[in-house]
């Protein structure tokens, strides 16, 4: 045996006996891929896009993003659930995928809370109605006397069928008595596409996506989901001040993966997502969104889900909604 042989066969039995299986590398040790269930240019895939780079630095491997659109989600998170449990198939976690789209579709093929990991909630996001400059009125008062004035002339668009944006904007027809009709997109990106180009009079959305349009004048906001009126949009009440609080609920984006993650995993990740939110740019960069920086525990955030399914739940049941 010559000695370059000798050296690789002491590595690879240091290797067993560190890790107590043959191969076993330490995790993680080839990029990590991580899914946006939906179209590039919603929120889901700005906050991936933030944390994405910043996270494969403090694992040492590369994250990569992946867009898998479709069934307002539910195609991407089934393929998460459907992964081997091995921490190189992460996925975002969103409203839609985890809790409204699973409270609505009877169909859906994973049970919310036990079929993932939830790892680490990244942000939690305002969400807002908005109108294309066109549309004849610019403030809550005047959109509601023109949706009442014209029942079914508007319709609105959101990030897909079942989804967030779909059912919060459902049950706050039902409860301003007035009906638009739904167009759902593969995502918030194409949503706000159709929307900015005068397709469709109304959208509603996560903040983080339409806060560049508003900004530019391109969406005008009529009223925000948030705990109070939010800096960037001092003049825009919230559905509380409107005395519609059931719809004032924010949004949340994190990481998980399919169920039994191993622990290792699990902290790693939820380290890694700590770190990176510990660079003052990159937590700048969430914050310059309109988002708030949550990073909690994995408990936490399973907690968090939990309740956010049964809030849904609650919803369809109430408003008797169905999908069409
Ligand atoms: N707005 C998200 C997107 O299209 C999806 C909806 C959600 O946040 O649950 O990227």
């Amino acid at each position: 045996m010559k000695r370059r042989d000798l050296v690789s066969v002491a590595g690879l039995a240091a290797t067993v006996m560190v890790s107590g299986s043959v191969w076993a590398q330490a995790y993680p040790s080839k990029p990590i891929k991580l899914q946006v269930p939906f179209a590039p240019g919603g929120t889901t895939d700005i906050v991936a896009r933030v944390i994405s780079e910043p996270l494969g630095k403090a694992l040492g491997q590369s994250v990569i993003v992946e867009n898998k659109a479709g069934g307002g989600g539910v195609v991407g998170a089934t393929e998460t659930v459907r992964a081997v449990p091995d921490g190189y198939n992460l996925g975002m976690a969103t409203v839609s995928t985890t809790a409204a789209n699973p409270a609505i579709n009877t169909k859906i093929p994973y049970n919310p809370t036990t079929d993932f990991t939830p790892i680490i909630n990244i942000a939690a996001t305002p969400n807002v109605i908005a109108v294309h400059p066109s549309f004849p009125a610019k403030d809550y008062k005047g959109f509601l006397a023109e949706l009442k004035k014209n029942p079914g002339k508007y319709s609105y668009a959101s990030s897909g069928t079942g989804g967030i944006g779909h059912l919060q904007t459902e049950l706050w027809k039902s409860l301003a008595g007035v009906f638009i009709t739904h167009i759902p997109y593969r995502g918030a990106g194409p949503a706000l596409n159709d929307t900015v180009a005068g397709q469709v009079p109304i959208i509603f959305d996560n903040l983080p996506s339409a806060l560049p349009f508003i900004q530019a004048g391109k969406l005008v906001p009529i009223v925000v989901a948030a705990p109070q009126r939010l800096p960037q949009l001092p003049n825009v009440p919230t559905f509380k001040e409107i005395g519609l609080e059931p719809v004032n609920r924010m949004a949340y984006y994190g990481i998980l993966g399919p169920k039994n993650l191993p622990k290792d995993v699990i902290d790693k990740i939820s380290n890694g997502v700590k770190k990176a939110l510990q660079d003052p740019a990159v937590n700048k960069r969430i914050q310059d969104t309109g988002s708030l920086v949550v990073a909690n525990s994995p408990e936490e955030f399973a907690a968090q889900i939990k309740a956010e399914f049964e809030v849904y739940k609650k919803v369809v049941e109430a408003q008797k909604l169905k999908l069409d």
